[in-house]
Order: structure tokens, then C-alpha cells, then sequence
């Protein structure tokens, strides 16, 4: 026998096939089979293996069965349970089966086994290396082979060996595989398997373009899906086009029943048409749908017919008002002379005061008078124009201006329309609001006030402009000279006694549910409270008081099942904690350098205290407490003058050449102006300087001149009240304001001594006591209530 011929055991194998080099397990459940294996466990452990032409034959012959197969060793044996056994087996090298031996128990052939070693010329090596840049690409696409594998497969030096590894990892037919096995040569060997896998390579790069191709095919019709799946949605929610026809048809309707002008009517209905052409989706349907509710939710040509009967309006007034004498005589007036003549229809009213005296009030009651509706809007704060006119439907979430909001919350087309604080408006980048609002006012041009979110001409006309202000000079001129100016001054105790007792209690005890019979607040309370808790020109404060009183009043009701509540003078510390402010804060005693004046300020009068100092330097004057520049002058003008009366005033000669002069307004951090503090400064100047007291019982006001004439100024029922307020015993005041003191009430004017004059000299007489012997005082310490109020301090004229 030949050395490369052996007898070995077969092994028939059904669709696989074992290559040299290969390791791989084995499931063997033929008994034959398991024999033969059991068999040659005992001996070298060669087998061969060999595959069946057909794999499905249980009991192949020799017909059945390649003749070329492999000569293998079995590393392992395993018995699985029900008698089968696994092998792990390697292949040694390629064997041609020469002749069966036998066959009865199991196959026993005679086999040539093959030398697997091969001259490497350089056809071979060509070969090689082409095989194996064929098997990366392969490698690569196909994704089965792990990447280690390829790295094994480029070291490899035996064509024999490579040829085989890389056949064992193609995915090959059985009859492909078996003819690389059957190619013993190496040349064509590698040929061949070079074939094989650059057709193997094609069929995978196929496939992988085939998988793209099906990959995006399934994510589009995923995407169309969800995105159909939402438009449904959408579609639903915003209603299909028949509820959009539907509800143009409500539009429609609401048209019609708004009676809209001509022009109007065919506008809206446009918009109308447009909104039902939209494709359902658009962002622009809400747009056009809030657009269509604003205008027909606009009183077009609603309106409610004037009560014009004047003596019910003065009963009306009345009803709701205490005292106002004159102001509800000029709105009176006013309206007799608007029902009189169209063309005074234009004219406005300006409700102007301090905060608190009714303005808001006294509007809504013309409202009740004229039995119109009323709206009002604050205009404080405002400094956009498009605040008042609306900004174009182009901006994001735009809406009318308050104008045509105020006409919508009014229902009707002719409202008396309150404008709150007008000089509280202010201008900058974004457009003057008071432009707008003169558009608003002029009877010229209201009768097509256009907004720029409604785009379509309204008519204003009909409307009853009412304007408030607490400061007329801070309105605008052009507005102001459209406006009939009423003014409204503070009021005085009595006063104020008089609202709170027969208004605002009842007012607000009937808010808070409390029965007449349940709650007795006393006059004196009342009257404590306007002297200990509140400090104001109107009865804001005071109205705020008697609601707490009434809501603590409520408490022990409620707490104590008591059954009426008595709240005396005596107990108001109980109910409202210490007084906030003392009667009596006047001066205690007379100072030099310090001297009262009266100040004219938005919210009211006030008291102001002037302090001035001397001290070693060289004639300067020095001005503080955030003066504003016509105080300043007038300080200035108060010095020279006290400085050309050094004889008269025994001034020394020398004094100017070695004193400064500190002249200071306290609540330094309050900006003060206007001439009005004339005489009270040259009054500290000239004090400081002689070192002569100043009456602290004394307070004063008016301008002064360099010559030292002393002249009119204004605001004089709020300096006297605060005068009053602070327990002053005196004013001095311009000769030209005698006229003036005529209106003021009656206990006003009993409780103060008014002394007029025309010059300064006279005041100085007055006030200053006769010169002391003493030395003046270092520091001037003014008494602790001077500073009590707070509030803004700006003085005009
Ligand atoms: P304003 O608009 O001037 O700031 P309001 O009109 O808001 O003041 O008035 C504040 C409160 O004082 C309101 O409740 C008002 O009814 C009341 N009030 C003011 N003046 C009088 C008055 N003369 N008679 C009755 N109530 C008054």
C-alpha cells in the first residue's frame, strides 16, 4: 500500500462539508456512524469524512457519496442524551476514496490522502493576495464574519491553508464548496474560489443596496403615515371645512344682526370668505377669526338714548356727592350747553385735583346722570402709541387699542368714557401716545378714529370724553387746550367729616355686610381718624380707614356672636394701631434760621421748611435739597436782596467777608420747585444772618422780587388747608391773593390770622422776634414732625 493510502472509518455527512484546517462540531446519530467513531476512539482517531451528493438519503450507498472528502482527526466526544454523541473534529487534509471495503457495520474505505503543501511561484502568490483582497471587501458588506477572522486570514502563508479557510467562510452551496474540495491543485483551486467569491461579493453588495432601498421605502411610508395620522388630528381639532362653512354661515348671521355699515359690512364680509377659503391648517385662520369676533363684537350702531333732563343730573350729582359746589355747577353747565349746541360737542372736561376728591367718581355719576354707560381706562403709565390705537394685525398676538376695547366693554356707541390720569402719559421711541389721543379728542377727526388692528373707520363722535389729572401743566398742550379744565381743590376736615359720615360709611358698611343696626362708628372716631391716620388733600386714605374699621368690626361680630359693635374715639387705637400722624406739628418753638413755608403739590398742599446756617468763610451760598433751577433763582434773588438791606437789617459790615451760607430744604431726596418759597427763604436768610428768631407759629408763601415786592402766587386752598392741617396760627401771603381767601369755607377761615403784603419788609416785621443778646446757635435742629410727610413735594407758581 501506498504511504498515502490508508483504511480509515467513513462518515457520511448530509450537507456539510469538512475542510483541512477546519474545526467544527459534529452531530453524529447514525448507528453506524457512532460506531465507527466509538471505534477509532480506542486507535489514532482518524476519520473521513466524506458528504452525501444527497442529504436527505438516511441510508446512503457508495453511489451516494463524493469520493473526495477530508481526513480528520476527532479532538473531542460528547454523548448527548438518547445515544447520539457530539464530535469536535479537524480536518487534516484532502483524501480520495480509492475503494469501500466494507460496509456492513459501517464504512471502511481506502483512501489517498493528499499533501496540502504547494510551491508558492509568484502566480500563486498573485493569486493569493487577490483572494484575499477579494475576501476583505467580502468580509466587509457582508457583516457575518467577524473582523478577527480577516486578520488570521492575511497572515496566512499556505495557499493550500488559505484557499480552505476562506472557502469554510463563504455561504456556498454544498456542490460549490465540493468543488473547491475536489480541486486538489492549488492553482485552480485558488481560481476558482477567486470566482467564487466575486460572485459572492456581487450577491452581497446587492443585497446590502437592496436592504437601503427597502430600509428608506419603509421609513418614508412610516413618515407619510404619522404625518397623515397627524393632520388628522389637526384636522379634527380645528374642525373640517363643512365646520368651517358652517360657521361662516354664524358669521353671517351675527353681520346681519350687528348692523354694520355699509363699508364695514362689506369688509367683514370678505374677511368672512377668506377665512372659509383657508386651507384648515394655516396659522392664519385664529388670526382672522379673532379679527372677525372684535369687530362684531364692536357696538357699530348700538347706543342708548340720553336721559337730557338737567335737573335730574343735579339731583344725581348731589346724590352721589358731597359739597363740590362749583365743580358740579361747571359739569352742569357743561352739559346743558352740549344738549343745547351740537358744536360744543367737541369741548372736553377736565376733572383736575389732587387724588382722591371724587374725579373718577363724579365721571361715573354723569354717567348715571345722562343714564349713558360708562367706561374708564388709566392712561397713567402709558407711553406706547399703540397702547391707545392698536397695533397692526402683522404683529404676533396683536389686539386693538384701549379706545376700541373701552367701546367693546361699553356695549354702546356713545359711553362716557373716562381717561384717567391724562398727565400721567409719557412718550418715548415707540410713538406718542398723546398724539394719538389728540386724534381721539378732536371732534374733527373722531368721527373716523381708526385703529390699527380694526383698520376700519369708527365713529367717536357720539362718545363722552372726561379727562382727570392731578397736575394740568403736566398735560400736553395741544390736549389741554382741547379740554375744559374743572378744577377740584382738597377738602377740609369738616369736609371730609361730612363724605366719610353721610357716604363713605355707609358705603362701606353695606360692602362689608354689616346692617345699620350692627356697627355705630362715632363721629369723633371718624374725625380721629382723619386728624391721627390720614394726611391727604381727598378721602382715599380716609375711605381705606373706615373699610378696615368695618372689616374688624365684622371679626368680633362674627367671633363674638356679639350683636352690635360701638367704635368710640377712645378705642381707636384697638382697631387701627397708634396714629400715624400728630395734630399739633408746628413748630414748637421759634428758631433762627428756620422759617415754614407753603408748598403746592400734586397729591395736595404741604408745609416746607427752610433751614439755613452760617458759618467762618467767604460770602458763599450754598443750596441744597435737589432744589429745581427756578428755586434755586429765587434763593439767589432772596440773598441779594437780604444782602442789600445790611443797614437796615443792622447787618455787620463785615459778615459777608468771612461767613458762608448753607440754605437747605430737608427731605433732600424730593425734588422741589417753582417762585412760591420766595419770602420764605429771604425770611431764613435774613434770620441766619441777624441772628433774630423766626414765629414757628407763622407760615408763609409768595414770590419775591430783588427789590423786595412780593407777588401773587397760586394754590391757595391747599396751602391754607395744609396750613391748617399742621396747626398753624398764621399765613402770610401776597397782597394780590386777598380775592382768594373769599372761597374758602367759613371754619377755614375763622381758625387763621391772614396777614397780606406787598413787600418783604413787612413779613420781616412779622416774624422775626427783636434781636437777643445771646449767641446764635452752631447747629439748627428743625422739630422731629416737619419731616413727617413724604410725600412729593413739587411746588409750581
Ligand atoms: P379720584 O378719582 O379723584 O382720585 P375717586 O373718585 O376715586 O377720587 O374718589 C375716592 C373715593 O372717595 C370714592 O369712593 C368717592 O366716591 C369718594 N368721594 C370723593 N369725594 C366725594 C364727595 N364729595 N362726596 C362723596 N364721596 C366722595
Amino acid at each position: 500500500m501506498d504511504a498515502n493510502e490508508r483504511v480509515l472509518p467513513m462518515l457520511p455527512l448530509r450537507g456539510i462539508l469538512v475542510f483541512p484546517h477546519m474545526v467544527i462540531h459534529l452531530d453524529v446519530g447514525r448507528d453506524k456512524s457512532v460506531q465507527a467513531i466509538e471505534d477509532v476512539m480506542g486507535q489514532d482517531r482518524h476519520v473521513f469524512l466524506a458528504t452525501q451528493i444527497e442529504a436527505q438519503k438516511n441510508n446512503p450507498g457508495e453511489e451516494d457519496i463524493y469520493d473526495i472528502g477530508t481526513v480528520a482527526e476527532v479532538k473531542q466526544l460528547l454523548k448527548l442524551p438518547g445515544g447520539n454523541i457530539r464530535i469536535l473534529v479537524e480536518g487534516i487534509a484532502r483524501g480520495k476514496i480509492l475503494e469501500y471495503q466494507t460496509s456492513d457495520t459501517y464504512f471502511k474505505v481506502k483512501v489517498k490522502q493528499y499533501s496540502e503543501e504547494f510551491e508558492k511561484n509568484s502566480e500563486v502568490e498573485a493569486l493569493m493576495r487577490n483572494l484575499v483582497q477579494q475576501f476583505e471587501k467580502y468580509v466587509k458588506f457582508s457583516k457575518r464574519i467577524p473582523s478577527e477572522t480577516m486578520v488570521s486570514v492575511i497572515n496566512m502563508e499556505e495557499p493550500a491553508r488559505l484557499a480552505d479557510t476562506v472557502a469554510s467562510y463563504l455561504v456556498l452551496r454544498t456542490d460549490d464548496k465540493q468543488r473547491i474540495l475536489d480541486t486538489v491543485a492549488i492553482v485552480p483551486r485558488l481560481e476558482t474560489l477567486g470566482m467564487l467569491v466575486a460572485k459572492e461579493l456581487e450577491i452581497v453588495e446587492l443585497e446590502r443596496k437592496i436592504n437601503i432601498r427597502v430600509r428608506k421605502q419603509m421609513e418614508k411610508t412610516q413618515k407619510e403615515y404619522y404625518l397623515r395620522e397627524q393632520i388628522k388630528a389637526i384636522q379634527k381639532e380645528l374642525g373640517d371645512k363643512e365646520n368651517r362653512v358652517a360657521e361662516g354661515e354664524e358669521l353671517r348671521k351675527r353681520v346681519d344682526k350687528a348692523k354694520l355699515p355699509k363699508a364695514i359690512k362689506e369688509r367683514t364680509l370678505k374677511e368672512i370668505e377668506r377665512l372659509e377659503k383657508m386651507p384648515p391648517m394655516a396659522a392664519e385662520v385664529t388670526i382672522v377669526r379673532n379679527y372677525l369676533e372684535s369687530i362684531l363684537d364692536l357696538p357699530w350702531s348700538k347706543s342708548t338714548r340720553d336721559r337730557l333732563d338737567i335737573k335730574v343730573a343735579e339731583q344725581v350729582l348731589d346724590a352721589d356727592h358731597y359739597g363740590l359746589r362749583k365743580p358740579k355747577e361747571r359739569i352742569i353747565e357743561h352739559l346743558a350747553i352740549r344738549q343745547l349746541s351740537k358744536k360744543m360737542k367737541g369741548s372736553i372736561i377736565c376733572l383736575a385735583g389732587p387724588p382722591g376728591v371724587g374725579k373718577t367718581s363724579l365721571g361715573r355719576s354723569i354717567a348715571r346722570a345722562l343714564e349713558r354707560k360708562f367706561v374708564r381706562i388709566s392712561l397713567g403709565g402709558v407711553r406706547d402709541e399703540a397702547e391707545i390705537r392698536g397695533h397692526r394685525r402683522t404683529y404676533l398676538g396683536a389686539m386693538p387699542g384701549r379706545i376700541i376695547q373701552g367701546l367693546k366693554q361699553a356695549g354702546s356707541r356713545n359711553p362716557v368714557f373716562l381717561l384717567d390720569e391724562i398727565d400721567k402719559m409719557s412718550s418715548d421711541f415707540r410713538g406718542d401716545p398723546s398724539a394719538a389721543l389728540l386724534e381721539v379728542l378732536d371732534p374733527e377727526q373722531n368721527n373716523t378714529f381708526s385703529d390699527h388692528y380694526v383698520e376700519m373707520p369708527f365713529d367717536l363722535s357720539n362718545v363722552m370724553f372726561i379727562t382727570t389729572a392731578n397736575n394740568i401743566y403736566k398735560i400736553p398742550r395741544p390736549l389741554l387746550d382741547r379740554m375744559e379744565v374743572i378744577n377740584i381743590s382738597g377738602y377740609t376736615e369738616e369736609e371730609k367729616l361730612q363724605i366719610a359720615m353721610r357716604y363713605l360709611l355707609p358705603k362701606q358698611m353695606e360692602k362689608h355686610g354689616l346692617a345699620d343696626d350692627m356697627a355705630n362708628i362715632s363721629e369723633n372716631a371718624i374725625r380721629k381718624v382723619i386728624q391721627g391716620y390720614t394726611r391727604e388733600s381727598g378721602v382715599r386714605n380716609l375711605e381705606r380707614n373706615i373699610a378696615a374699621l368695618c372689616r374688624k368690626a365684622v371679626k368680633q361680630i362674627v367671633e363674638n356672636k356679639n350683636k352690635k359693635i360701638k367704635i368710640m374715639a377712645q378705642s381707636l387705637q384697638k382697631y387701627l394701631g397708634v396714629p400715624k400722624f400728630h395734630y399739633q406739628i408746628a413748630g414748637q418753638y421759634d428758631e433762627v434760621g428756620i422759617a415754614t413755608g407753603l408748598a403746592w403739590t400734586e397729591v395736595g398742599g404741604d408745609t416746607l421748611c427752610i433751614e439755613v446756617t452760617t458759618y467762618k468763610g467767604k460770602g458763599k451760598l450754598t443750596l441744597t435739597g435737589k432744589l429745581g433751577e427756578v428755586m434755586k433763582e429765587s434763593a439767589q434773588t432772596a440773598f441779594s436782596y437780604v444782602r442789600s438791606q445790611e443797614q437796615k437789617l443792622e447787618i455787620d459790615k463785615i459778615f459777608f467777608e468771612n461767613n458762608d451760607i448753607h440754605v437747605h430744604v430737608p427731605e433732600g431726596a424730593i425734588p422741589k420747585d417753582g417762585p412760591s418759597a420766595g419770602i420764605t427763604l429771604a425770611t431764613a436768610l435774613a434770620s441766619a444772618i441777624t441772628g433774630r428768631k423766626v414765629r414757628c407759629d407763622v407760615a408763609m408763601t409768595g414770590e419775591i422780587t430783588l427789590r423786595g415786592r412780593v407777588l401773587q402766587i397760586g394754590g391757595i386752598k391747599e396751602k391754607v388747608l395744609a396750613a391748617k392741617r399742621v396747626g398753624i396760627k398764621m399765613i402770610i401771603m401776597p397782597w394780590e391773593n386777598k380775592k382768594d381767601i373769599q372761597e374758602l369755607p367759613n371754619n377755614v377761615k375763622g381758625k387763621i390770622e391772614f396777614q397780606f403784603v406787598q413787600y418783604i419788609d413787612e413779613v420781616l416785621d412779622i416774624v422775626l422776634r427783636p434781636a437777643e443778646t445771646e449767641a446764635i446757635p452752631d447747629i439748627v435742629v428743625p422739630p422731629e414732625a416737619a419731616y413727617d410727610n413724604n410725600q412729593n413735594l413739587e411746588q409750581l407758581q
